[in-house]
């Protein structure tokens, strides 16, 4: 039978003229690397991310490596980095629905901004039109524009014995009942297919209820934490440790801060005081550490344009503990660490 939709559909993507008409993008940053890039066979989902950096560094990395199809800044300005035809590297170690290696059968477009913060208006509407515009030419369903976090996994390690989804949160905003909406993507995943069916297990308790953890309907759905709930602290409501965050707890990226202003990495916490820290230590999950700051070393040339992101914090000498959008430059002395999500 004659299918005059699927037919034209061909037509345009052979043609290579999907993008010429009615969508609007820049090829400033696009990548020397096109050339040595193969043609996908096939191309089954979208995967959205988040550059968790400004647009001119983060596009100057995606232009050299090669890392995403597309790049939509903060101004609604959609770049093409690596023709959309083409495999782009954007997911690393990847598994969805048991297929692996996702690059190869995916679309991959970075969004300018943070895995936990809403993205602009001017990017909802450019970031929406591409999508469409990509689910049409691909004839991928709305379950099957997906996250990086919800795709990556981790191989084993020294805190977790199994292959395990929790590698990245990256995109997570995207599986935000909320954010689809806007985006007019009206279905989505469910469960996690591959910690379903036993292939990962699922090492990121905090992002699977993010990503799977609500009830239906979509005004019941948990917002993305506010800072303070980022905050988390041992002993509120019996909480340990490993209560909070899992095998998580136990990273070097998970930090615990003691009343009398010291601090250690969950790596770095003896095997047997793990379940006696202090009720009332400060817990920070996902961070990496800098500092400490001085005369010559400021905020913001260790994090640059994140030192006053609500999701910074600033390990003051004498134990306080403030968001960057709490406090100004000249307020953080000598010895302050910086906390940044990572
Ligand atoms: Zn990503």
């Amino acid at each position: 039978m004659f299918d005059l939709a699927s037919a034209l559909r061909t037509a345009i993507l052979l043609a290579g003229l999907a993008f010429s008409c009615g969508f609007q993008f820049s090829n400033a940053y696009y990548s020397p690397r096109n050339p040595e890039r193969e043609v996908r066979v096939s191309t089954r989902y979208i995967i959205l991310h988040t550059t968790e950096a400004p647009g001119s560094s983060a596009l100057m990395t995606l232009r050299d490596l090669g890392e995403a199809n597309f790049c939509v800044d903060t101004d609604g300005r959609v770049f093409r980095i690596v023709d959309h035809r083409r495999t782009a590297y954007h997911c690393g170690r990847s598994m969805w629905d048991g297929r692996v290696n996702l690059d190869e059968c995916s679309v991959g477009i970075e969004v300018v901004g943070y895995h936990d913060r809403d993205i602009t208006p001017a990017q909802y509407q450019a970031l929406g039109a591409l999508v469409a515009e990509l689910k049409f030419l691909y004839h991928v369903s709305d379950e099957r524009v997906l996250t990086h976090s919800m795709v990556a996994y981790g191989a084993p390690n020294k805190w977790i014995p199994r292959n395990h989804r929790g590698r990245k949160r990256c995109g997570m905003l995207f599986a935000l009942p909320r954010v689809r909406q806007k985006l007019h993507l009206l279905a989505q995943p469910r469960y996690d297919p591959d910690v379903r069916a036993g292939r990962l297990i699922n090492g990121d308790p905090y992002l699977a209820n993010v990503l799977y953890g609500r009830g239906a309907p979509p005004a019941a759905a948990p917002a993305v934490p506010t800072t303070r709930e980022r905050v988390q602290t041992i002993g509120a409501d019996g909480a340990s440790a490993g209560d909070i965050a899992g095998e998580e707890a136990w990273r070097a990226s998970t930090l615990y801060i003691f009343r009398d202003g010291h601090f250690l990495r969950g790596s770095q916490v003896p095997q047997k005081v793990r379940n006696k820290l202090p009720p009332g230590t400060r817990m920070l999950v996902g961070f990496a550490v800098c500092g400490p700051l001085c005369a010559t070393r400021r905020a913001s040339d260790v994090c640059g344009a994140r030192w006053h992101l609500p999701d910074t914090f600033y390990l003051l000498p004498g134990g306080m503990l403030k968001a960057g959008n709490e406090i100004s430059a000249n307020q953080l002395a000598s010895g302050t660490m910086i906390f940044y999500r990572n």
